[in-house]
């Protein structure tokens, strides 16, 4: 029978490793493979094409029907810069509370799954149990970019996935994509006493945002999704900078939008339309 004192255990030892996203998450992956391995379970462990980075993947009960898939990212946040009451890296417990970097998000989901796996191991599971680790989640997602492609090939994917990602103990069954895009105008500078001579890149931008402003319109009467609190996929332009002077038409404009789509909705759809208005 698992305790909670294992668990805690357990969640000291995860954070116990600095996997602060600059530096390399292995010894955790090897620790939890080596502790599935004593187990008899033989966990995929997913070279990241950086070095010093890994995922994990195990299966738990039988492999050739779809399970449950628990997963966790393995990369915490960094400590620089910040006051700490005690040393982040030693689970250290204050009231009720257990303190430690990364102690909520998200070793102590990693924690509860890696001591709950000898009782999985231990149950005739007719589907099985899924345990996935990524790395990077933190910065760039690239884990668990590597690791969604692996599983994309595998002959038996996961039906269901549990992410267990602190949501203020609200259960969250979707969730947006975000997908940031840099659009760079050119233009053809001349004096703007001689503005028909001239391409201002600041007015096409102008004119490329409105049309965003526009599509935002159109994305409001598609699909909606009542679960978010902007039922919509969104488009956003959130940064502009061009031009050198009033008086000359803008050789240059960049500005950076965002789109926020619906579960469903793909993003390169929607810049899709950009640049068919841009064309
Ligand atoms: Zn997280």
């Amino acid at each position: 029978m698992i305790t909670q004192r294992d668990v805690i255990d357990t969640l000291r030892t995860l954070v116990a490793f600095d996997t602060t996203s600059s530096l390399s998450n292995v010894a955790l992956i090897d620790w939890v493979a080596n502790r599935l391995d004593g187990l008899g379970v033989k966990a995929f462990v997913q070279r990241g094409d950086e070095p010093g980075k890994a995922n994990l993947f195990a299966t738990i009960g039988p492999a050739d029907v779809p399970g449950v898939m628990l997963s966790g990212h393995s990369d915490v946040v960094p400590v620089a810069g910040e006051t700490w009451l005690s040393d982040p890296f030693t689970l250290t417990r204050r009231g009720d509370n257990l303190h430690g970097r990364g102690s909520a998000d998200m070793k102590a989901f990693i924690a509860c799954f890696t001591a709950l796996a000898p009782e999985f191991a231990a149950l005739p599971l007719k589907s099985p149990v899924h345990l996935a680790l990524s790395y990077n989640e933190e910065t760039d997602m690239h884990g668990m970019r590597l690791l969604a492609a692996h599983l994309d090939r595998a002959p038996v994917k996961p039906a269901a996935c549990v992410i267990g990602e602190p949501t203020s103990m609200q259960i969250v069954v979707a969730n947006k994509g975000a997908a940031i895009y840099r659009c760079h105008v050119t233009g053809h500078g001349v004096h703007s006493s001689l503005r028909d001579q001239g391409v201002s890149a600041v007015e096409l931008a102008a004119e490329v945002i409105v049309f965003l402003n526009g599509l935002q319109r159109r994305l409001n009467e598609a699909e909606r999704h009542d679960g978010f609190e902007f039922a919509h996929t969104s488009v956003h332009a959130g940064q502009i900078r061009g031009g050198t002077a009033h008086n000359i038409t803008a050789r240059e404009c960049d500005f950076v939008f965002e789109v926020r789509a619906l579960p469903g909705v793909r993003a390169a759809d929607i810049v899709a339309r950009v640049r068919d208005y841009c064309r």
